[in-house]
């Protein structure tokens, strides 16, 4: 191959560009800063009964803690608009400070004016312009809302979604593509319909009193496609910033695959201020994996960093214990439930990379490659576990599973110690959602992880 054939097949292999962030307007909800170029802020959503307010308190704070760096709670009822002050309250107490959203459908206007402390403790208000009203009460009782939020200083989120969207507007849509013969097909109408919905609830925002650093818009519908072409349509046209989510995204792999592949494509154009990912959890499962799955978005697209990486072989015929995948899992819970606390401690410990690998294959590769992987036995290989930290076999580690799991939880906590600097007070507090500190400059091995057996 001569050179320039060579060149070309080197860029050719360049990782996938991610386009800069679309400039959008900054808007403040509480301490977080969503658009104006911060970073993208994950956010999710409470399942529980926002009248008990203990339940919902722990919930939120349980998510903060993974992660969510805005918390949403809905607000339905009477009982659960008296509840939010104590919410916000026990969060406080808590020490976690992540903004409290409130979401409102039917009868956002009447709850925010009955219960001016709920409006008060709020930092932002979702407002589903399908969901206020109908006719000439829809418009009035949207203005409500938006005068709260005006008199209070709050952001508001106009949340339209293809569910709930507004009628009157799509039959206008669907009469005037007949009259005129338009040939559109129902569902791109639906989609201009969203933006339109979107952009004039804008329009009657501002005209009520709210500034444009206190509009942020959402338009989510559950077919990715037709959320690409909603997102791509809707930024051309507003620098709002945007909150993106694929609603309804359902269950597992199915939840997963259909949100991180609409997003994505998104997130990659520079689409896109804040983001949920909408899973629905299994009866009694956790709320948190909602957290876990736009964090890992996030980062999968190198656009934000929140925990350390753990590469992980899917296994196969040479690992016949489940030895490997135990400790895999046991070292990822690990990390999720250390990481409040090396958070708050270390400058840039999101940046590390862990690899737990089942065999010889792969398995020293790939761990000369993290900070720190181990390569465990497979079917017929010696008993023997190498550990590899920053590219170098450190040590052998051989024992039960339970010794294995103990040795290797040790070596990462003095790894983690020794290599991350103190965080800085200056740094601010990692949950805030301010912007990426980076990684940190390494510190020197310690001596006591250089054996070179
Ligand atoms: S590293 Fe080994 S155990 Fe893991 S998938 Fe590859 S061959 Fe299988």
């Amino acid at each position: 191959m001569d050179e320039g054939k060579l060149g070309r097949a080197v860029s050719e292999t360049e990782a996938l560009p991610i386009r800069a962030r679309r400039p959008t307007v900054g808007v403040r909800v509480g301490r977080v800063l969503v658009g104006g170029g911060a970073p993208i802020v994950v956010q999710s959503m409470t399942n529980t009964d926002t009248a008990d307010a203990e339940g919902t308190a722990g919930q939120s704070i349980e998510l903060a803690a993974a992660g969510s760096e805005m918390v949403r709670v809905t607000v339905n009822v009477p009982e659960a608009a008296a509840a939010v002050p104590e919410i916000k309250r026990r969060m406080l107490d808590a020490g976690c400070q992540a903004p409290l959203i409130g979401d409102f459908h039917y009868n956002g206007h009447v709850l925010l004016t009955k219960f001016p402390e709920c409006a008060r403790a709020l930092d932002k208000y979702r407002i589903n312009p399908g969901n206020v009203g109908k006719g000439a009460r829809r418009d009035e009782q949207f203005a409500t809302i938006s005068k709260v939020a005006a008199e209070n200083g709050k952001p508001v989120r106009i949340g339209v979604n293809a569910g709930s969207l507004n009628q009157e507007l799509v039959m206008r849509k669907m009469q005037e593509n007949t009259d005129r013969d338009l040939g559109r097909t129902s569902e791109e109408i639906l989609n201009e319909c969203m933006v339109l919905s979107a952009l004039e609830s804008t329009e009657l925002a501002l005209a009520s009193g709210l500034r444009k650093d206190q509009i942020i818009i959402s338009c989510k519908i559950s077919r990715p496609r037709d959320l690409i072409a909603i997102y791509r349509d809707l930024s051309a046209r507003t620098d709002q910033p945007l909150h993106l989510g694929l609603t309804e995204a359902g269950m597992g792999a199915k939840g997963l695959i259909w949100s991180a592949s609409s997003m994505a494509v998104l997130l990659a154009e520079g689409i896109g201020d804040t983001i949920r990912v909408s899973l629905t959890p299994r009866p009694g499962g956790d709320r948190r994996e909602e957290v876990y799955a736009a964090c890992e978005l996030l980062q999968a697209l190198g656009l934000r960093s929140f925990a350390p990486s753990v590469t992980a072989c899917p296994g196969c015929g040479r690992t016949t214990s489940s030895t490997f995948q135990e400790l895999a899992e046991r070292i990822q819970d690990y990390i999720r439930d250390r990481m409040p606390e090396w958070k708050r401690q270390y400058e840039g410990v999101e940046e590390l990379k862990l690899a737990v690998m089942g065999c010889i294959v792969n398995g020293p590769g790939e761990s000369r490659a993290a900070n720190i992987g181990i390569s465990l036995p497979g079917t017929g290989e010696e008993p023997a576990c190498p550990v590899y930290i920053d590219g170098r076999k450190a040590t052998t580690l051989r024992g039960t599973y339970e010794e294995l799991s103990a040795a290797f939880r040790a070596l990462l906590e003095e790894y983690v110690a020794a290599k991350y600097p103190p965080r800085s007070p200056a740094s601010g507090s990692p949950d805030s959602g301010s912007p990426d500190a980076g990684p940190a400059a390494p510190a020197p091995v310690p001596e006591t992880l250089r054996i070179v057996p």
